[in-house]
């Protein structure tokens, strides 16, 4: 399937040919920064099915530790991908256009979800760090 997704101003506009996957939210410290939310929705996509149809000119990156960064709109300030040593990791599930045929999987770090929040889905819940092969 061919999935899209856009900033708030819609001038970075991407799509991916495929699907997504692993569909996760993490309650973290640092992704509740990294997304200005309660936690992170945020999927995978494959290498190669990623690409940036307009506006790639706006982006604009931040590289955290271990050479995992986000990319943003420098107009509207919308987070709309990771990268992993350059190359797109996964996308925001905010940015997503329509149905992405993809739910949440898992709640990751739950531990330190925000005193606020309150996580009133099924979704299956982890502590710390996912188990493998989750
Ligand atoms: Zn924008
Ligand atoms: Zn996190």
């Amino acid at each position: 399937m061919t999935i899209t997704g856009e900033c708030f101003c819609s001038e970075i506009k991407y799509k991916v040919e495929g699907d997504l996957h692993d569909a996760r939210s993490c309650h973290c410290s640092r992704c509740r920064k990294a997304f200005s939310s309660q936690a992170s929705a945020y999927a995978l996509v494959k290498e190669g099915e990623f690409e940036w149809v307009s506006g790639e000119e706006l982006l604009t990156s931040y590289v955290g530790e271990h050479g995992f960064g986000l990319q943003f709109c420098s107009k509207c300030g919308s987070t709309l991908v990771g990268v992993y040593k350059g190359v797109v990791h996964g996308v925001t599930l905010g940015c997503l256009n329509g149905d992405p045929d993809i739910q949440l999987s898992r709640h990751v770090y739950v531990d330190s979800k925000a005193s606020w929040e309150l996580i009133a889905d099924g979704v299956p819940q982890f502590k710390g760090a996912p188990p493998e092969n989750a």
